[in-house]
Formats: structure tokens, sequence, C-alpha cells
């Protein structure tokens, strides 16, 4: 999966492309667990390829002569860190001397670069846009993210220039993935060096193609796998990781990369925000997923801490909250083996498939126990069901109303499913169609 990162100066009209491009509908869906949630990152497709969007706008801070630097600083990470890049203009302004400067930087770069004169609502604008192949960055597009004329063409363009997804092969004997993240300071870290320790058992660094090397293979508790390269084990660069920004983008690239997202959560803390985020990153590419609270040793416990303590990750979790969660201490290495394990089962889970014809007898049976409600006297009748030939777990009902069907119903089978099923851990998504 390709990242694509937005650059340009403040109020060019970066975020209303990001929005368009990532066809932003999660907002609503956060209001049910009311979290505003701040996202400068979403997952989108066009024509068949996926893709990560950032928009690096959302990490500009105050004041206007911070601005110069700040963004001069994204730039050069966008150019690091990500596989394709959109470089926002606005016509009315022409090409200003923060255009011009950023241009220069990206005429260094050998990644596709696109550049997007946005504000273009008319043909004499069309016009004016002209002006903007002396950039020297090639071919423009002109887009309104007001409007949404010239994003299509725009998407085609980038969609042309990601690779097609790779086709994998179930049977293949992968090793698992693992991405440790969370916030700075949560132990992540201390967790890897706990883990790995002193006798560091990596078997090989199996160079990346195009990218860093990304993987490390190891050997811990008799079970081998990759962690994937995160800002927490590459602590080379101290002064990016500073910026919110950088974190995030390391964030977003491990998480593409792995099969099971290690999650870490600093117990003294408690999930907040930013853990919020990671999480529905992970939901949102159908990663597996792993809740490490650590620093367990530092927390008072009385009866139930730990019960009323997993309670409530759970209901920030929400809806998604079949989950394992489990307590740590990266200091006192407490239940790292459990940990490892854990991520494990949930990768082995992730490729769980169940055979269609043992699938209908159960889940069959189950909905028609408990039926979709009838809406304005009309009934749903679910013939067939079946797990899709998917990387992930998919399934599909089917019926002669799919239209009838409501969220509440979708996830009432869900969790029948998940009840059957060991699916611990696993996003999974459920489909109702026509027969
Ligand atoms: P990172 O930024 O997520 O990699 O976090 P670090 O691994 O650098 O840890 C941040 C701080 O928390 C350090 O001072 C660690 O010593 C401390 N720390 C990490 N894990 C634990 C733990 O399990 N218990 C306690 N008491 N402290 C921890």
């Amino acid at each position: 999966n390709s990242i694509i990162a937005i650059v340009g100066r403040p109020n060019v009209g970066k975020s209303t492309l990001f929005n368009r491009l990532v066809q932003r509908r999660e907002a609503i869906v956060d209001s049910v667990s009311g979290v505003t949630r701040d996202r400068h990152y979403g997952k989108s497709d066009w024509n068949g390829k996926e893709f990560s969007v950032i928009d690096t706008g959302g990490y500009a801070i105050g004041s206007d002569d911070i601005f110069e630097e700040e963004i001069r600083k994204q730039v050069a990470l966008a150019i690091d860190e990500a596989d394709l890049i959109v470089f926002v203009v606005d016509v009315e302004d022409g090409i200003t001397p923060m255009d011009a400067e950023v241009a220069k930087l990206l005429r260094k770069v050998k990644k596709p670069i696109f550049i997007a004169v946005n504000k273009v609502d008319n043909a004499m604008r069309d016009a004016d846009a002209v002006e903007f192949y002396n950039l020297g960055l090639g071919n423009y597009h002109t887009i309104s993210s007001i409007n949404g004329s010239g994003t299509g063409e725009l998407l085609d363009a980038i969609a042309e220039k990601i690779p097609a997804p790779e086709e994998v092969d179930l049977e293949k004997k992968e090793l698992p993935r693992f991405a440790v993240v969370g916030r700075p300071n949560a132990g992540k870290s201390s967790f890897i060096n706990a883990l790995i320790g002193e006798d560091r058992n990596i078997v090989t660094n199996i160079a990346g193609t195009t990218r860093d090397s990304i993987d490390t293979k190891y050997n811990r508790f008799g079970f081998d796998f990759n962690l994937v390269d995160t800002a927490g084990i590459r602590k080379k660069s101290r002064v990016k990781e500073d910026l919110e920004f950088y974190s995030v983008m390391r964030a977003v690239r491990s998480i593409e990369y792995s099969d099971v997202i290690i999650l870490v959560i600093d117990a003294t803390r408690g999930f907040e925000g930013q853990d919020q985020n990671i999480f529905w990153l992970a939901e949102k590419n159908r990663k597996g997923v792993v809740i490490l609270i650590n620093k367990w040793d530092l927390v008072e416990k009385e009866t139930n801490t730990m019960r009323d303590y997993e309670a409530k990750v759970r209901e920030q979790i929400a809806p998604f909250t079949d989950v394992p969660i489990v307590f740590i201490s990266a200091l006192t290495k407490q239940r790292l083996f459990k940990a490892i394990e854990t991520a494990v089962e949930v990768f082995e889970n992730r490729k769980n498939r169940i055979p269609t014809s043992k699938f209908n007898d159960v889940m069959l049976e189950v909905v028609k126990n408990y039926p979709p409600p009838a809406i304005k006297g009309k009934f749903v009748k679910i013939k067939y069901c079946m797990q899709l030939p998917t990387q992930t777990p998919q399934f599909a009902f089917f019926c002669n109303l799919p239209q009838y069907v409501r969220d509440p119903y979708r996830r009432f089978v869900e969790n029948k499913l998940r009840e059957i099923y060991n699916f611990s851990g696993v996003p999974i998504t459920i489909y109702f169609r026509q027969k």
C-alpha cells in the first residue's frame, strides 16, 4: 500500500482535498463513541488501488514565522516518508515565494509528484493555471476541492502510479509481521528491548527493495516473527521524532506493513486520543490488534483493578471490542511471553477460513432464529452465506432485500459470528448482498 502526502502552504485547500480523497465519513461514525478525532490521515482506494493519505497541513503550528520553517520540515519529511506527493497550490495567489521554495525541494525528488492547482472553478482560472508550469515540475492538475471537479482525474493519475495489490498466497507460510506502536514514552522501546534482550536473537535483516529495510526477523519464546521497523526501534534520528507528524508517518507506514499491531499503552496515563487514532487506523487497514497495558508495575492494585481497567479500555474501543488486552511490565518483564503468544494467536485468527457448508449450517440457523426486523412491512430473507476468498476475514450474507438490513443487525451478526468462531483481535467485515 502506498502513502500519499499532501503538501503546500496553509490555506491553499489541503484539508478540503484530503477530505475529498478519503471521502471522509468516519466523523459521523465517531460521534457514536463520543470522541472527536482530529485526523490528518485516512485510507482510501481508487480504481482498485489502496492508499493512505496524509495531510501534512494538520501539523503546522500557529504563527506565520514558524510556518515557513514548519512547512519546510514537513515537505522534507514527506519527501522521505511518502511514496507519492501531491503539492497543492492556489490559482488565485499564483506562485508565491513559498511555493517556489517547496518546488525547489520537490525538483530533487525521484518520487511521483502531482501538482494540484486548486480553486480552479471556471474557464478563466483554467487559463491562469498555466503559470504553474514555471514550478519546473511538469504537468499539473486543475482541481476545485470545493466542488470536487478535477479530483477524479487527479486520482486516476495517482492510481496509475500505485502498484497493483500483490497477490497473496494464503498457503504460503509467512512469518507474522508485528508492529509495536504507541505514543512516545508508552514503553515501546523498553518492551522491544525486554523482548529481544541482550541476546538479540536477530536472525536476518530482510533488505527492503525500494524502501529502507523494514522487517527484522526474531526468534523469541519459540516463536518466529518479524518486527516491523517503527520510530521506536529506530532511534537514529531523534530530532525527527519530536515531530508529531513524523511519528504518525512512521506509525502509518509500519501499520501498512504489518499483520498485527501491538499497541502499547502507558497504564498510568490510560487509553488516550492518539491511541484511539492508531487503533482506528489498524482497524481500517483490517490488521490484527493486541493491546498491551504497559507499566502495570506502577499501578496500585486492589480487587478487580485489572478487570475494571480492562472494561474501561473496552468502552473506548467500541464497537470493535473483541480485542485481546494484556497487562504487562516491560520493566519487570511481566507477561512478555503472553504478549507475544497473544500476537501470534491474533495472526492465526486473521487467517481463519471457515468452509462454506459448515458456515451455512451454523450461521443460517442463527439468522433464521433472529431474522432482521421487518421494515415497512418488508421481510428480509437470508438464503445463503459464506466467507469471501479475501486476504482478511470478510463475509457475505445473500438475501432478497439487502438495503433493508440496518447496522444494528449487522452488528448482531458480527457478534454472533465472534461468539462462535475465534476472530479475537481481528477486524471483520460483513456484507449483505442481493442473491
Ligand atoms: P517509547 O518512547 O514508547 O519507546 O518509551 P520508552 O521505552 O523509552 O519508555 C519510556 C519511559 O518509561 C522510560 O523511562 C522507561 O524506563 C519507562 N518504562 C517503560 N516500560 C516500563 C514499565 O513497564 N514499568 C515502568 N515502571 N517503567 C517503564
